[in-house]
């Protein structure tokens, strides 16, 4: 059997670039919600390049469509990798006007969303279920430290309940061979930095000590790292990487 790298919410932004990066030495699985076409071009890509790589559409909040998805997983190998970097901000709002149905969509993708992928992974995985061990590495976000201010205390507040996960998973399962960490990306140039207004968004960049956003392909490097038998005594570990801000 194949051992697989799956990243969740891979058809574009930092998760197609972990794919990109992860594709040059595992099979890579991505999966996404709804832009199809970004993410075949993406398997189009990669399999262009000599790699391999599927597509698999599932909304990560969605229970029944994410064991659908890992059933499709089993069939083409074993998981040795999983990413958990499908999000969302629930777009902004201060804490004194955020609406119910924002916080359960924000809830739903990025906490219950982690959990799933995570579950049906360390049931693949666990020694202790006659796996093979692995890697789960969850894309969490600066905000969980810094908040997020006057701009989405709730997407903050979903990725320190990501970070939460991320510690008392890693050992939870750190005898059974699988290794769980998380990184927390700064300002990244994505799409998801649109939700921000481009006045706040200036004024954050010009306070980044580094002096500039980071990029995707520096997130999936860091990534790569802590999915790499490099990192093999790193777990429950929260990686920050956001130039120093
Ligand atoms: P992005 O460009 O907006 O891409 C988001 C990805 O997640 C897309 O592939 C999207 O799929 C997928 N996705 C969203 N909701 C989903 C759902 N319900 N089910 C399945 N897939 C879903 O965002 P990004 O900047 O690459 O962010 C990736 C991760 O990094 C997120 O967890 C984000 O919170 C975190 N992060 C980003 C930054 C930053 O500055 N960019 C900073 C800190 C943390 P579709 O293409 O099908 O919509």
């Amino acid at each position: 059997m194949q051992n697989l790298f799956v990243v969740t919410g891979g058809s574009r932004g930092i998760g197609a670039q972990i794919a990109r990066q992860a594709a040059r030495h595992y099979p890579v699985v991505i999966t996404y919600r709804s832009r199809a076409d970004e993410a075949t071009k993406l398997v189009r890509d990669i399999e262009a390049a000599g790699g391999q790589a599927w597509a698999i559409c599932a909304d990560v909040g969605d229970e029944a469509a994410m064991t659908d998805a890992f059933a499709q997983i089993d069939a083409l190998g074993s998981i040795a990798v999983l990413v958990n970097n499908a999000g969302v901000t629930g777009g902004t709002a201060r804490v004194d006007e955020v609406r119910a149905e924002t916080l359960a969509e924000v809830w739903r993708v990025n906490v219950t969303g982690a959990f799933i992928a995570a579950r049906e992974a360390v049931r693949r995985m666990s020694t202790a279920r006659g796996g093979a061990g692995g890697v789960i590495v969850n894309v969490s976000s600066a905000a969980s430290v810094l908040g997020s201010a006057h701009t989405w205390v709730h997407y903050a507040a979903s990725k320190g309940a990501m970070d939460t996960m991320t510690v008392g998973l890693a050992r939870e399962v750190a005898r059974e061979g699988i290794r769980v960490n998380a990184v927390r990306p700064g300002l990244i140039d994505t799409e998801i930095q649109r939700d921000r207004p481009p006045q706040l968004l200036a004024q954050m960049v010009a306070a980044i000590p580094m002096g500039r956003m980071g990029t995707a392909e520096e997130m999936a490097q860091t990534v790569l790292w802590l999915a790499s038998p490099a990192a093999s005594y790193v777990t429950g570990a929260l990686l920050d990487a956001r130039g120093g801000l």
